[in-house]
C-alpha cells in the first residue's frame, strides 16, 4: 500500500519534513532528528546522515524499547529517548529535536524561556520550560521530557545544557512547535538584550491561550459574525 496514511507514504512525508530543519535555521550538519509514531513502534532519522542525503528508505522503523526492526543503518543515537516518550505520553504522534541556537543558548543558562509576547502566549501557553541535565543515550532524557511535559501547555521543552524537544499530535505539529520555539527564544534573547522585557499577565496569557486554541484559525464564518 502506498496511498495517505501508508508506512511508505509516512516514510515521504517524514523525510521532507527533516527538510525543513535546516532551511529554518534549526540544525548544523547531522545533529536534529524528526520521528513519527507508527503502529507498535516509531520511525527516525538514521544516525549521521545529512538532511539533504536522506532518503525515505533509510529511516530506521524501531519498536517502543527502541529495538530495530529492519535491516538497515543505525537509528539516531537519540532513539531512546523518542521511544521513551512515545511510550509514557500515548497523544504524542510526533517529535523533533534540535540544538537550535538562540533556544539551546538559554538552555545553556539553565533558564526557561519567559513568556513576553503574545506568540508565545497562544502556542506555549507561558514560559517554555528548562529541563535538568540527562546524558544522552539512554531513557534519561525521556524521563525529564516526560516529567517536565505530561500535562503541561507548552509542546516544547529545552532541556539544560543541551537543546530542545518538541512533541505534537503529528511530527508536522512537532516541527512547527520547534520552529516557533526558536523564533520566541530569538526575540525574548533580543528583548534581554534591550533591558528588562515585561512578562505577560498571567492572566492575559490564560486569555490568549484560550483565543488562540479555540478560535484562532480557518472555520465556518457564519454571515454578520464578528470577526474574532
Ligand atoms: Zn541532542
Amino acid at each position: 500500500m502506498s496511498g495517505p496514511g501508508s508506512v511508505q507514504h509516512l516514510r515521504e512525508h517524514l523525510t521532507r519534513l527533516h527538510l525543513e530543519l535546516p532551511k529554518n535555521g534549526l540544525v548544523t550538519w547531522t545533529s536534529g532528528n524528526i520521528s513519527a509514531r507508527v503502529p507498535g513502534g516509531l520511525l527516525i532519522k538514521p544516525s549521521g546522515v545529512t538532511f539533504e542525503d536522506l532518503s525515505p528508505e533509510q529511516l530506521v522503523h524501531t519498536d517502543l524499547d527502541a529495538n530495530v526492526l529492519e535491516s538497515g543503518l543505525s537509528p539516531s543515537s537519540d532513539t531512546a529517548t523518542h521511544a521513551y516518550i512515545y511510550r509514557h505520553l500515548p497523544e504524542v504522534g510526533g517529535i523533533v529535536h534540535t540544538h537550535s541556537p538562540y533556544a539551546t543558548a538559554w538552555a545553556a543558562n539553565a533558564r526557561e524561556i519567559p513568556c513576553f509576547l503574545t506568540a508565545m502566549a497562544d502556542e506555549f501557553g507561558g514560559p517554555i520550560p528548562c529541563g535538568g541535565f540527562a546524558p544522552i543515550g539512554g531513557e534519561e532524557i525521556g524521563a525529564e521530557v516526560v516529567r517536565v511535559l505530561r500535562g503541561h501547555r507548552s509542546p516544547a521543552i529545552i532541556l539544560q545544557n543541551h537543546g530542545v524537544f518538541t512533541v505534537g499530535k503529528t511530527p508536522k505539529d512537532a516541527l512547527k512547535a520547534a520552529v516557533m520555539c526558536e523564533d520566541v527564544a530569538r526575540t525574548a534573547f533580543l528583548a534581554v538584550q534591550l533591558g528588562q522585557p515585561v512578562p505577560l499577565d498571567p492572566a492575559d496569557i490564560d486569555r490568549l491561550y484560550t483565543r488562540y486554541t479555540t478560535v484562532y484559525g480557518q472555520r465556518a464564518a457564519q454571515p454578520g459574525e464578528p470577526t474574532p
